[in-house]
């Protein structure tokens, strides 16, 4: 049986609070999950640097925004070409529907918020529950590739659908946004420091748990071939 909460209680123990999500105002976690793709979390600080120096970090004044003038403060997050349309487009929908008042946006029923983010230009599932766990408050669980990686290795389940992992959660964690955002929060930190591409198990927290590092283990020590069929099966390395 796959113990979530134990698995939590390690990952905490060994990387402390990762205090998700880093941002001041929950407008600002917005526009930080819209620029996240293809990019790395510095470059997204500061391009939100370049807009707060700039005074202009308010939907009603992004919607406004001339593209030109949008994309030269944002650059640095990339996809140029991209993400100031889609940052732009996603505010001016925000202050359509309530006027740029968070409270208001996300005071609704969450199954049709997440359908009309998942209906916005550029806001995938991923980014779509980051606004509605970070900025809504709303407990719902976030993928994303370290969490695919992750669960496979751990030999949690064989697939990397979005949407089966997220039910894979939350049918095992009660709803609680605050947990479901450290444990998102905790999963990228093991993702980044520890179950890298090329996984560090031997100093892993929950490598008693996990699938892939028991065939590994099995294999080094010469108790059987598990090794070679749990390389087999975990072939994902994400790079
Ligand atoms: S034991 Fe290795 S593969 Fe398993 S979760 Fe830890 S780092 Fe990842």
């Amino acid at each position: 049986m796959v113990d979530l909460a134990a698995v939590f209680a390690r990952l905490e123990g060994a990387y402390g609070p990762q205090h998700w999500w880093p941002a001041e105002t929950r407008f600002e976690v917005i526009v930080g999950a819209l620029l996240m793709a293809q990019t790395s979390w510095s470059k997204v600080t500061e391009a939100i640097a370049n807009l707060k120096r700039a005074g202009v970090l308010t939907p009603q004044t992004l919607a406004a925004m001339p593209i030109p003038r949008l994309r030269a403060m944002i650059r640095p997050a990339g996809l140029y070409r991209t993400k100031p349309r889609r940052l732009r487009g996603f505010c001016q929908h925000l202050v359509q529907v309530a006027d740029g008042d968070l409270d208001r946006f996300f005071a609704r029923d969450f199954g049709a918020l997440r359908r009309e983010l998942l209906s916005l230009d550029g806001v995938g599932p991923e980014t779509a529950d980051s606004i509605l766990l970070y900025a809504g408050r709303f407990p719902t669980f976030v993928v994303d590739a370290y969490t695919v990686r992750f669960g496979r290795r751990m030999g949690w389940f064989p697939y990397d659908r979005y949407d089966s992992i997220k039910a894979f959660f939350e049918t095992r964690l009660r709803p609680d946004r605050d947990r479901y955002g450290e444990f998102h929060a905790l999963i990228v930190a093991h993702g980044k420091r520890t179950c890298r591409p090329r996984p560090l198990c031997a100093r892993c927290p929950v490598n008693a748990a996990c699938a892939f590092y028991a065939g590994n283990e099995d294999k080094r020590s010469g108790r059987g071939k598990i090794g070679d069929q749990a390389k087999r099966r975990h072939r994902f390395y994400i790079e």
